[in-house]
């Protein structure tokens, strides 16, 4: 069997074993995460790991989300096809890899500017041809080509961005991570004739959201700053 055999099966353990099992069975999602190969969105000293129930360094800091979480962030976003959706935090660039599969265009904000190139290099040289990569502060959303259909926050925000809700289309539904350094909430908001609804999903762990709407890191990392 030669490498990339070896990763073929290590994902569709993974697609199995934690992502179908954990109840995320629709086939257009598991067929997408079994297309993108991980273990070239992760540095080559962390390919072995790429495929394991966890997240893993990426460099500058930052990581690439667990897949389980990544797939549930896809999933609400109920897709259908043809859709316009904005993400804050491209970091390795897979989240913005499994959406292009799924979206009819990608667009994709990260501030730190190094993780941005190699996203546009990487996103590019696999073919990743309807994902727009930008370096900005994505707190604030992206003007130019919203409204959105979806948008999704992978970095933790004290609140869900209010630019970003203003971004969303009748219809649209936006996923962030919304807490501080000891954890967060998953949050769904839903955009229904004007009107914002908000729904608790589940507990998880993110790098902080920095920028304009974002955590400073003096307030991030201030040890009175508990729930
Ligand atoms: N979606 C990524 C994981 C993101 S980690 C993946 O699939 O690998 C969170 C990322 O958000 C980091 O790369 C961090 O630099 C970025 N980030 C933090 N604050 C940001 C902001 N205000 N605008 C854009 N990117 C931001």
């Amino acid at each position: 069997m030669d490498e990339s055999d070896t990763f073929a099966v290590m994902r569709a353990e993974m697609v199995s074993n934690q992502i179908a099992r954990r109840g995320l069975r629709e086939p257009g999602l598991l067929q997408a995460f079994q297309q993108v190969p991980r273990h070239l969105f992760v540095p080559e000293s962390m390919r072995a790991h790429a495929y394991e129930d966890r997240p893993l360094p990426i460099g500058m800091g930052q990581t690439i989300s667990q897949p389980y979480i990544v797939a549930l962030m896809t999933s609400l976003l109920r897709l259908k096809g043809g859709e316009t959706i904005l993400e804050i935090g491209t970091g390795s660039c897979y989240q913005s890899a499994i959406l292009s599969r799924l979206a009819g265009k990608v667009y994709t904000i990260e501030r730190v500017c190094e993780l941005a190139d190699l996203a546009k290099d990487r996103l590019a040289n696999l073919g990743y041809s309807n994902v727009q990569v930008f370096c900005e502060d994505g707190s604030k959303g992206w003007p130019p080509a919203a409204p959105f259909n979806g948008i999704l926050v992978t970095a933790a925000a004290a609140a869900a961005p209010q630019p970003l809700l203003d971004q969303l289309t009748d219809g649209g539904r936006l996923i962030a991570p919304v807490g501080n350094l000891y954890g967060q909430m998953l949050q769904l908001w839903t955009r229904e004739k004007g009107h914002l609804d908000c729904q608790d999903i589940i507990p998880v762990s993110f790098v902080p959201l920095r920028g304009k709407y974002g955590w400073s890191l003096e307030d991030w990392e201030l040890p009175g700053n508990s729930p």
